[in-house]
Formats: C-alpha cells, sequence, structure tokens
C-alpha cells in the first residue's frame, strides 16, 4: 500500500542518517554517519515525487537517473539500482559519501519548497554499498574487446571516469599514477571521517576485475617518459588535478609553523594508513592553538582533522561572511559541532612571531558589492586589526594547476591561468592541442568537485572513442 502513496511525503519528513557520538567523532579517524537500513531507504526513497522533469537531474553534474534509481530502491530492487547508477557514474558510492548535495541534486529538489529535499546522496550511496555486499560486480561479459590501448595519467576522479567508460567500451585502460594507491584527492586529500579509505581499496578490486591494469607509485615525467606513452598507447588521458598551492601574499608565511593545508592532509593519510616514509613526514597539531585560514571544503578538511588530533583549540577564520563560504554547509555544522570556532569576516594580514609562529594579525571586513563571479567582495573595516593566538597555522587558500614542463615539448597548450586547453565543444570532446591527447578533471577546468571531475573524465572517453572510431 505504501508503494503506492505519492503523498509520503506528507507523512514522513526527511531524515539524515544518524551520526555517531559526538566523543567518538572527535578522536577517531572514521565516517561519521551511520548507514541507513532497508525499511530507511523505502521511507525516505518513496518521498520522490517522480517529477515528470526532474531538476535534480539536471543540477546532478552527471546527470544521474534519480528518481528511478530511487524507485528501485524504495522497492528494495538494490541490484537493478546499482546497474542504473553506474550507467551514469563511475564512483557512486563516493558521490553518496562527498558530493555538495545541498548545492547540487538536494538543492534542486522540489520538496525543498517546505517538505525538506530526498536524502538523494544517502540513498546513492546505500545502494552501491549494498549492492557491494551482496556481491554484485559490473557485468563485462558482452563487451567487445577492441585491441586498442589508452594510457591514463592520474587515478583521481577524472581519470578513473575516462578508464570506467573505455574498458566497458572494449579498450584497455592502464592507469598511471604516482601514489602508492588509486584515488587522487579521494585517498590523499579528503580524510576518513568524510570517506573511509575502504571504499577506493573495493572500488580498486573492482575496477581491476573489470580489467583496468593500474600502475601505481609511478610518476610520468620521472619513472616513466610521456614520449614512451605517446608512442605505446593509442590515445592519453591527462588526469593530473591542481598541486600549485595558493598563498596569501603577506608577511609571516614562511615562519616555522605555518603549513600548507594539503602537506598536513596528505602527511595525516600517510600517517593512518602505514604510507608514511619517514615519522618526522607527520606533523600533529596535538596540544596546539591552531588557525585555519580559509573557507572551503579544504578548510574545514584541516579544522576537522586538528580537532582529531587532539588540538587545543582550532579557529576557522574566513574573509567574507557565512553565507558567502565556498564550503559545504553539512561539513560547516559538522565542523561546529566538533569544536571548531569559526571567525567570519576575517582576513589574514600578516603572520606574526619570533622565528616561530605565534598568532596571525586579521582585518575585519564587511560585504560589499558582488564581483565578476557574483559573489560580495570583502572590504576591510579600517582600524580593525587584532592578533589571533596561534602555535600553528593551516593555510587552506585553494590550489592553481601545476603543469608538467614537458607539456610544452608535446604541444599541450594552456590557458592563462595554467590549465590545460581541452574544451567539450569540439569534434572529440576534451581533445587537447596534441591530437593524441585528452584532458579532464581539475587540470582543466581548475579546482572544483569529485563528481564534476568523474563527468569529464567520462565525457573525455567518449572522445577518445570517437577519435579512435571505435
Ligand atoms: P586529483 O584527484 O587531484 O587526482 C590527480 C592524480 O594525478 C593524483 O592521484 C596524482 O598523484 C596524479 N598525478 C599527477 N601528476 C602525475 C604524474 N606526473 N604521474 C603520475 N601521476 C600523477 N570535492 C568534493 O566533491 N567533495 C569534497 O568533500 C571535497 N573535499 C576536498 C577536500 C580536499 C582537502 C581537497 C584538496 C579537495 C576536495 N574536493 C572535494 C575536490 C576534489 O577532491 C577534486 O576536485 C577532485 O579530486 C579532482 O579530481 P582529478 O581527478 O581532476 O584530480
Ligand atoms: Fe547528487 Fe552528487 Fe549523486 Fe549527483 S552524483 S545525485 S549531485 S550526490
Amino acid at each position: 500500500q505504501r508503494l503506492n502513496n505519492h503523498f509520503q511525503f506528507l507523512d514522513v519528513g526527511r531524515k539524515d542518517p544518524a551520526k555517531k557520538p559526538l566523543k567518538l567523532r572527535k578522536s577517531q579517524f572514521v565516517e561519521i554517519y551511520k548507514p541507513f537500513n532497508q525499511e530507511e531507504v523505502n521511507q525516505q526513497a518513496h518521498r520522490c515525487l517522480g517529477c515528470g522533469n526532474p531538476y535534480c537531474e539536471w543540477k546532478c553534474p552527471v546527470h544521474n537517473f534519480i528518481p528511478n534509481w530511487l524507485k528501485l530502491a524504495s522497492e528494495g530492487n538494490i541490484l537493478e539500482a546499482v546497474e542504473l547508477s553506474h550507467q551514469t557514474n563511475t564512483l557512486p558510492e563516493v558521490c553518496g559519501r562527498v558530493c555538495p548535495q545541498d548545492r547540487l541534486c538536494e538543492g534542486s529538489c522540489t520538496l525543498n519548497d517546505g517538505f525538506g529535499a530526498v536524502t538523494i546522496g544517502n540513498v546513492e550511496k546505500y545502494i552501491t554499498d549494498t549492492a557491494f555486499a551482496m556481491g554484485w560486480k559490473p557485468d563485462m561479459s558482452k563487451v567487445v574487446p577492441t585491441g586498442k590501448r589508452v594510457a591514463i595519467i592520474g587515478a583521481g576522479p577524472a581519470g578513473l571516469g575516462c578508464a570506467d567508460v573505455l574498458v566497458r567500451n572494449g579498450v584497455t585502460p592502464v592507469v598511471f599514477d604516482k601514489y602508492p594507491e588509486i584515488g587522487g584527492l579521494l585517498t590523499f586529500g579528503i580524510p576518513e571521517f568524510k570517506l573511509e579509505k575502504s571504499v577506493m581499496a573495493n572500488r580498486r578490486k573492482i575496477f581491476e576485475g573489470m580489467g583496468i591494469e593500474f600502475r601505481l607509485n609511478t610518476e610520468v615525467g620521472k619513472d616513466v617518459d610521456f614520449h614512451s606513452l605517446i608512442e605505446e598507447f593509442d590515445a592519453v588521458f591527462l588526469g593530473m588535478g591542481t598541486y600549485t598551492y595558493m598563498k596569501g601574499g603577506f608577511p609571516g608565511e614562511d615562519l616555522s609553523g605555518v603549513v600548507d593545508a594539503l602537506d598536513f592532509l596528505i602527511a595525516n593519510v600517510n600517517h593512518n594508513l602505514g604510507f608514511e616514509k619517514d615519522p618526522a613526514d607527520f606533523i600533529s597539531m596535538a596540544g596546539k592553538k591552531v588557525v585555519v585560514l580559509g573557507g572551503g571544503d579544504t578548510a574545514m578538511d584541516c579544522n576537522r582533522t586538528s580537532i582529531r588530533q587532539g588540538a587545543d583549540s582550532v579557529t576557522c577564520a574566513y574573509r567574507r561572511d557565512e553565507a558567502n563560504m565556498p564550503g559545504s554547509k553539512r561539513e560547516v555544522v559538522n565542523a561546529r559541532q566538533e569544536g571548531v570556532e569559526f571567525l567570519f569576516n576575517r582576513q589574514p594580514v600578516e603572520i606574526v612571531g619570533n622565528g616561530k609562529v605565534e598568532g596571525v594579525k586579521v582585518v575585519t571586513t564587511q560585504m560589499g558589492e558582488p564581483d565578476e563571479n557574483g559573489r560580495r567582495r570583502p572590504e576591510v573595516i579600517p582600524g580593525s586589526e587584532e592578533i589571533l593566538p596561534a602555535d600553528a597555522v593551516l593555510v587552506a587558500f585553494g590550489f592553481r594547476p601545476s603543469p608538467a614542463p614537458w607539456f610544452k615539448d608535446f604541444g599541450i597548450e594552456l590557458n592563462s591561468w595554467d590549465g590545460v586547453v581541452a574544451p567539450e565543444e569540439q569534434e572529440f570532446k576534451f581533445q587537447t592541442s596534441n591530437p593524441k591527447v585528452f584532458a579532464g578533471g581539475d587540470m582543466v577546468r581548475g579546482s572544483d568537485l569529485v563528481v564534476t571531475a568523474i563527468w569529464e573524465g567520462r565525457n573525455a572517453a567518449e572522445g577518445i572513442l570517437d577519435y579512435l572510431d571505435v
């Protein structure tokens, strides 16, 4: 009877999965949400109205068939749901966990009109996790091998998205990564409290079973040269991310105790996963007064990692107001609950200290007119300087592309901000100025999201298939 109730959303409110106890969250590197059970999925997924022209699908960057797999999941039909979700997404279990749903699929759900959006992300995660637990694997029995091989540089979401589509179309992908595990920033960036590392380790087994070959601990340009890849393979895909750290450009950034966000997060992952080469590489915030500068996802991850490492206090200073923060709203809530203090409208102008960091000098800002991207500019209030005491400062101002020096030897063109030029709108989607080379993800669009990197990788694979004429 419940399955025919189109007004379920009137009887059943939106419910997010329960979070683990705060005490545990603050000390352990484990995912903070408990998984949904099938009954909760039945209830929550069935709230979907099945809109004729679903806004959630349009807003989801990979255009998942959301109402369709919500319906299958609400009926307990997990194996059909997982097949459908993999038609558009390479890593649904990851997106379900880390997408900022409040500004993507769930943000455009019709039920936001006073009823509370359907919990799309958590159902997506449930479908894949449950299917894996049931032993589901992608069915490759109908794939016809083409004999073509493509080298993929980077095992992040862009490279994996590309490999997934290629292998399902009979092209063998060989994925090179300098790190010892696949995932890119999913493994060496995003902390375990958002995405446990077993998720990617499991995915690696699935990918290998599909016929994707990984050559890890292999840096292209150092351990293997790009020329040999161009010679050996039918095409090459670049999904190398963006790794040039943005700086504040104010005095004191070189003081001891000032650390770049990603160096801190990677050291923490290496420590937790046993990849640490030298114990001295670990950067501990235990017992320290930590100030985190920035307001994006990376800043939130630094805040919450510092808490778990046992920081004495964690203060996050951001130069705009809370409404204009780029980080996921959900993660700001989580950070606050875990004990992070936010100081909005504070712009750092200097890191002060004698030989080592002792504080951050900030000025107060107020929100001015919108800039060219529509975000309101922070304006400094004269005479508002104050010093935030600190033993450690984590700088999370974002990333710029890090083009390899060998790009120019192969005619791979860059744009004005060093991104690789590989447009979608052309005969072969995401082809670079070297016809045999394609590119996607953060290195093409600038630092963005997991789901947009997956989308570009998958679409670049379509460009490669057209180029190879298979
Ligand atoms: P990457 O994930 O960076 O992968 C690039 C890979 O290329 C790396 O594994 C690297 O080792 C490899 N590589 C580079 N050069 C070479 C070479 N020469 N040889 C071999 N391998 C090479 N997005 C979200 O959607 N939600 C979040 O919650 C979120 N949190 C984030 C938190 C942090 C701390 C950071 C830094 C980013 C976060 N993001 C988040 C953004 C998201 O992780 C990225 O947008 C996404 O991973 C980009 O994918 P990519 O494949 O383009 O690059
Ligand atoms: Fe939402 Fe991201 Fe899943 Fe798309 S991939 S449905 S945006 S959680």
